[in-house]
């Protein structure tokens, strides 16, 4: 016999996760993820931070509000997710001044210098911080958000790969691994996968593409000081920040891929170093380790959260490209509410099939709950 929910959420990274512990206490809710353990896939493979400065306008204000849900949240932890860590932009005047706004103020070459001494004077011209950027703790956040739904009642379910999902009257019929669902509402989750959920849904795709982006950490001869800025070349060609005694590093490549188990490909690293160790002092001697994850998006790179307009109790959590972590808590707070409101109706609450009005319409009917 199947198992009824009044919403089941499919994927069980940071965007699934974040809505779970959203949810649980309000209404009955479980999580499916296909993999052995959670998180397994893009949010075990981020740079964890969380820059207001940084992506589109309704991104920016979706990390505001994470970044204050958060802070809240930290107030009741051992320890916390987020410490400060400031985001520098360096390059030439145009590319750092179109990229940095908002919450990104310019400084002079020196004072980027003696924020972070690695840099070779003369390789970048000007430079934006933002010094509201914070380091996120990220394994923490997954788990206090799995611990406080299964306290408030959630059921989640690893090594469930969810193969079927039909209409059922006014709800969902869910076929995960072994097991049999239904559910009022389907809420998709699912990273890379999140437009295959779809078709597996009988549901129109978005136009979901996933990137490749690897990262690494290296051994260097010279450590950055702990007050140093995450650095990020304002042309998209790399970005560093310490980790430790060592130094986590990423070529910032965007390579379109299939939704798939990404791993680094021989060469981008070792490229990656041999360009560092010409524009910094850190003086890298080798690689701990390299991972490979994939940012996935629509093509205006605005997040999709919302009912779909056509499949009436599907709901949309994906599209969250870099930002997965900085959006996470404002979208599963606007995606709770919507779906709470319009639970089980069949009614879809965003009337726009665009997916980029989605999270902006959802935004501005909760604009109050958003510090300006
Ligand atoms: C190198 C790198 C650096 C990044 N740095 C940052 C950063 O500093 N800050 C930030 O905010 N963001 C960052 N990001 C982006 C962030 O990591 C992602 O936006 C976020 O992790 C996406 O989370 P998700 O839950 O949507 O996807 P995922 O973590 O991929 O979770 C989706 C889950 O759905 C499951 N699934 C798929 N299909 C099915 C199915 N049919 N049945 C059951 N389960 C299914 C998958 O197994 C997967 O576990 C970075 C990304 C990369 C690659």
């Amino acid at each position: 016999m199947a198992a009824h929910y009044d919403v089941l959420i499919v994927g069980g990274g940071i965007a699934g996760l974040s809505l779970a512990s959203a949810l649980a206490g309000s209404c009955s809710v479980a999580l499916v993820e296909a993999e052995q353990e959670l998180a397994y896939h893009t949010s075990s493979r981020s740079a964890r931070q969380l820059i207001p400065s940084y992506g589109p306008d309704v991104v920016r204000e979706l990390t505001v509000r994470t970044l204050e849900l958060i802070a809240a949240r930290d107030a009741q932890l051992p320890e916390p997710v987020l410490t400060p860590r400031s985001f520098m932009l360096i390059g030439t005047e145009e590319s750092v001044r179109a990229e940095g706004s908002g919450h990104m103020n310019a400084i002079t070459h020196d004072r980027a210098l003696k924020l972070c001494p690695a840099l070779v004077p003369g390789t970048f011209s000007a430079a934006g911080l933002d010094t509201g950027s914070f380091a996120c703790n990220a394994p923490l956040l997954l788990e206090d958000h799995r611990q406080r739904a299964e306290a408030a009642g959630a059921d989640i379910i690893t090594g469930a790969r969810v193969h079927s999902a039909q209409r059922l009257g006014s709800g969902w019929e869910i076929g995960a691994g072994q097991e049999a669902f239904e559910a009022g509402v389907l809420v998709n989750a699912a990273g890379a996968w999140a437009d295959e959920l779809a078709v597996i849904s009988g549901v129109e795709k978005l136009g979901l593409q996933p990137y490749r982006r690897t990262a690494a950490i290296v051994d260097v001869e010279h450590p950055v000081p702990g007050h140093s800025p995450m650095v990020a070349a304002a042309d998209h060609t790399f970005y560093f920040r310490r980790e430790g005694t060592d130094v986590l590093i990423s070529p910032s490549e965007s390579v379109p891929s299939g939704p798939e188990d990404a791993r680094p490909r021989p060469g981008d690293v070792e490229r990656l170093i041999v360009k560092l160790n010409q524009l910094t002092t850190l003086g890298i001697r080798g690689v701990r380790r390299a991972w490979t994850g994939l940012r996935t998006e629509v093509a205006d790179g605005v997040p999709v959260a919302g009912f779909d307009a056509e499949a009436p109790g599907f709901y949309w959590l994906a599209g969250q490209g870099g930002y997965g972590f900085q959006t996470s808590s404002a979208m599963a707070e606007l995606a709770a509410a919507q779906i709470l409101a319009g639970q089980g109706t069949g009614h879809s609450t965003v009337a726009d099939h665009h997916p980029a009005s989605r999270t902006a319409e959802a935004l501005a009917a909760t604009r109050w709950s958003i510090r300006r």
